[in-house]
């Protein structure tokens, strides 16, 4: 199989005044179509940056990140938001609903904005999916946590992402509902050939996927393949 996210070499500091903190250094890693894959390890070790460089939400200060078939520092801010709006799903922690949209807008206006034909459609069939086809005129306010997640899933898969990064997606809901939630992200991911990329501190979660990848210190400490 095709890998579709390559990283090489990548490293990633951030600067405030005159200090400089190193977060990630020498990591390397690729993942394979269709893989689910998870990176774990301590609270400030770097994982939800190396996320955002694997999304190309930002920017390495060396490497490379290689998003199917793409090199992203090759690409403008706009290409790289093009490539995410064709390519790329994500969940947060926060679920990111917006507030003054129904569900069902919530689901079908990113897909209005790109310019996908019967959205509406398509959302309204992805809430269903997600068992929330009787939610759909519901703001995120008169959803529960699990229900909002569940709304920002079927979000996340509405442009038939080939790679979905969701970072600590579970991390906001008690054990039972996140387990649901994780339950449906792994039935969405396998029915639609999704590539599923997972940040958590969570590792009941992180072994129900194929490769685990631990960073310590803003250095891969490990990398294993899951017992399924
Ligand atoms: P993790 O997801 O493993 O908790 P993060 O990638 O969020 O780790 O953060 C790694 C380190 O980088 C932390 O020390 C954090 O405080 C710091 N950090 C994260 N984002 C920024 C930023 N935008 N500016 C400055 N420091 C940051």
């Amino acid at each position: 199989m095709a890998s579709i996210l390559e990283i090489s070499n990548l490293a990633k500091s951030y600067t405030s005044g005159s200090k400089t903190l190193k977060v990630l250094d020498d990591i390397n890693f690729s993942i394979t179509e269709k893989e689910t894959f998870s990176i774990v390890g301590p609270s400030g070790s770097g994982k939800t940056t190396l996320l955002g460089l694997c999304a190309g939400l930002d920017k390495p200060d060396s490497g490379t990140v290689t998003l199917n078939g793409v090199e992203l520092s090759s690409l403008t801010e706009d290409e790289r938001a093009l490539l995410r709006n064709k390519d790329v799903g994500f969940v947060f922690q926060d679920f990111q609903l917006l507030p003054t949209l129904t569900a069902l807008e919530n689901v079908a206006v990113p897909l209005e904005l790109q310019g996908a034909k019967h959205a509406m459609k398509k959302a309204a069939e992805l809430l269903t999916k997600v068992g929330l086809g009787d939610r759909g005129n519901h703001y995120a306010s008169q959803l529960s946590g699990g229900e909002q997640q569940r709304v920002a899933l079927a979000r996340a898969f509405a442009n038939d992402p080939k790679i979905l990064f969701a970072d600590e997606p579970t991390g906001n809901l008690d054990a039972e509902t996140g387990e649901t939630v994780v339950d449906l992200l792994f039935e969405l991911n396998k029915e639609l050939g999704t590539t599923l990329v997972l940040v958590t501190h969570d590792m009941e979660l992180a072994q129900k996927t194929q490769n685990i990848l631990t960073i310590k210190g803003g250095r891969i400490a490990d990398l294993t393949k899951a017992s399924l």
